[in-house]
């Protein structure tokens, strides 16, 4: 068997022991005789494992009591238009920081809804390359909620904050957080925010699950006629079961949250791995005039690192060759170009010292 680095931006690099361990209980999971995947979710032993992966996602998040925490379907980008459903129903306006192209995508769903988007914040003039400072952020006198997305993706964009969310009449507002690409990455305060949500293809699991994390005060807000299946309320009180949810997903959550407790040490030992990781790429990147990437270093993401060559006619024999030595899936977004290197929490150390190394030699070679 050989594994090569993944460094793809989503669906995304899993734990190898977690991998491991899905095969070794694939066929006949813990003497049952079936796999996950053929179990009832309604089943005792599907509940258990629910169950378990719930509790220690709450534990590694230190979520408090009065959150509920949602396994749904759709992606992140359901919650786009699941949010607006529920939060916006007595009107006024989602407010939005604008810091790349999945903000952008979110806006545009609240909008085909109909209701009203505020740009607190933009970073789009300057090319996305800093988040707005906090001084700067201008809530609409009717902001229902702040959303904004804590690490973009493709532009590789991080916060360096979480905002603060007071209206010039000194009312509080929900915080809203697209956590997609970097949600466990290090420790938060689940408490600064009224909804957490985030895909699982990138540090949770495979695709098809997403979380959600509401605090409980938003829920039963939703606009009437909302279908069951997008009302937050309806789905906790289901237990995110009013139909049958992405059952063998949710085990495999269940099963990188293990890891991360287990084998990594938790969310403060994460983030530490995770720092020294993007630091070792950053700093191979700044070294060179060969590479380079254009972030406010401040804001530089931790988990998608996007760099251009100096001459892009090489990109192609870049990659190649990466792709030869066992380094995966670094070509950057189609939107942007250059290369990206996803870093998140199952992309071990070596593959970066790994990727340093290659990229030194390649330079070396082509530059
Ligand atoms: N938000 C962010 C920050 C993302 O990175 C992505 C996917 N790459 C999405 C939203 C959309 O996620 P999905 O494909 O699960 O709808």
């Amino acid at each position: 068997m050989t594994r090569h680095y993944n460094f793809c931006a989503g669906p995304a690099a899993l734990p190898v022991a977690v991998l491991e361990r899905a095969r070794n209980e694939l066929v006949d999971y813990q003497g049952r005789g079936l796999s996950v995947m053929e179990m009832s979710h309604r089943s005792d032993e599907f509940i258990a494992i629910a169950e378990q992966a719930e509790a220690d996602f709450r534990q590694l998040l230190s979520v408090p009591d009065n959150y509920k925490v949602l396994f749904l379907q759709g992606g992140a980008s359901m919650q786009f238009a699941m949010l607006p459903m529920n939060l916006l129903g007595q009107g006024g306006s989602a407010n939005f920081i604008q810091t790349g192209i999945w903000g952008k995508k979110a806006i545009s769903e609240v909008k085909r809804l109909g209701y009203a988007c505020h740009l607190a914040g933009n970073s789009e003039a300057g090319g996305y390359v800093a988040v707005p400072s906090q001084d700067s952020l201008t809530l609409s006198a009717d902001a229902a909620y702040l959303h904004y997305t804590s690490n973009e993706t493709i532009g590789g964009l991080e916060f360096d904050y979480t905002p603060q969310v007071v209206r010039e009449d000194g009312q509080h507002v929900p915080l809203v957080c697209d956590m997609s690409s970097n949600i466990m990455s290090k420790p938060i305060n689940v408490a600064d925010f009224g909804v957490i949500f985030a895909g699982a293809q990138k540090n949770i699991g495979p695709a098809g699950l997403t979380l959600a994390v509401v605090r409980d005060d938003l829920l039963g807000r939703a606009v009437p006629n909302t279908p069951s299946l997008f009302d937050y309320q309806m789905l906790a009180d289901a237990g995110s079961m009013v139909n049958t949810p992405p059952t063998y997903a949710w085990y495999l959550a269940g099963l990188v949250f293990q890891w991360l407790r287990d084998d990594v040490g938790g969310l403060v030992a994460m983030d530490a791995i995770n720092q020294r990781k993007a630091e070792k790429l950053y700093s191979a990147i700044d070294a060179s005039d060969f590479y380079s990437n254009p972030i406010a270093v401040a804001n530089r993401s931790r988990m998608n690192v996007p760099f251009v060559l100096a001459d892009s006619a090489l990109d192609k024999a870049f990659l190649q060759e990466a792709d030869q030595a066992g380094l995966l899936n670094l070509k950057g977004h189609r939107s942007v170009g250059g290369m990206r290197a996803s870093l998140y929490n199952a992309v071990p150390e070596e593959a970066v010292d790994a990727l340093v190394a290659f990229m030194a030699d390649f330079e070396q070679r082509r530059g």
